[in-house]
């Protein structure tokens, strides 16, 4: 199994970065966690096949996270895709992936799509099964709108991917991410507390309790780019591969 940082950007474009998207890929699965507004040409340029997925895990209801989809279903009517898919994410998913798709191209929530489109409501602490991916979404804490929000622990081949979503610190994310044999974690900022993310210092003192297989980090801010080359920790970057 592999994971690819399709984007791995906040919402500001920080360091030019595509806004959050991973995709990942092995034997029987096939699919995307978060779909950030630019994720429709980054998919493209890395030349991955949008018809091959078939979930995409959504965290939260941030543009930067889940945008990207009314482009991706404009896409898949152009590629007349067939194959069957399945968008999860926080209660309420339906009705703002409704709101989204009107805002952004008008009339385009009516049309039937030529395939298969399940949109199903996740709630925290209650595992799901999507073919051979076990998802558990786990709440997390990020402030007061564009939630519910969720960080997901995914199980398929016999590999456990946690991801925290955008946070701060929360008691949650310690069985989230325990023994993952990849644990993706926002590291916002470096040191400076701030409310609804996460900063390296804060997540550093936790590992011994998480004790992740691989730690990577994302969704940072300049403060943190400008540091990468000091980190004792492997950054995300937009195209990288985790072999799983
Ligand atoms: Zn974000
Ligand atoms: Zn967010």
């Amino acid at each position: 199994m592999r994971l690819q940082f399709v984007g791995c950007g906040d919402a500001l474009g920080s360091g030019g970065r595509y806004n959050t998207c991973f995709h990942v890929t092995g034997r029987n699965v096939n699919f995307l966690i978060d779909c950030g507004a630019s994720s429709l040409p980054a998919l493209k340029r890395l030349g991955i096949a949008r018809d091959d997925i078939d979930l995409i895990l959504i965290t939260h209801f941030h543009g930067d996270h889940f945008a990207g989809l009314p482009f991706l279903l404009l896409d898949a009517q152009f590629t007349r895709r067939t194959r069957p898919l399945v968008i999860a994410g926080p209660e309420g998913i339906e009705t703002r992936l409704k709101q989204l798709m009107e805002a952004l191209f008008e009339n385009s929530s009516k049309t039937k799509q030529r395939f298969d489109l399940s949109v199903v409501a996740l709630n925290p602490l209650e595992t799901r099964s999507f073919d051979a991916t076990k998802v558990t979404p786990f709440p997390v804490v990020h402030g007061e709108s564009g939630g519910p929000f969720l960080a997901y622990r995914v199980e398929a081949e016999g590999r456990v991917i946690a991801y925290s979503a955008d946070t701060e610190w929360t008691e949650t994310l310690i069985p989230l991410g325990r023994d993952a044999d990849l644990f993706v974690a926002e590291a916002y900022y470096y040191d400076r507390i701030v409310k609804n993310h996460l900063s390296l210092k804060t997540l550093e003192a936790h590992l011994p309790e998480i004790r992740p297989k691989r730690l990577v980090l994302t969704h940072m801010s300049d403060d943190m780019l400008g540091r990468l080359d000091t980190l004792a920790y492997t950054a995300a970057s937009d195209g990288m591969v985790v072999e799983l």
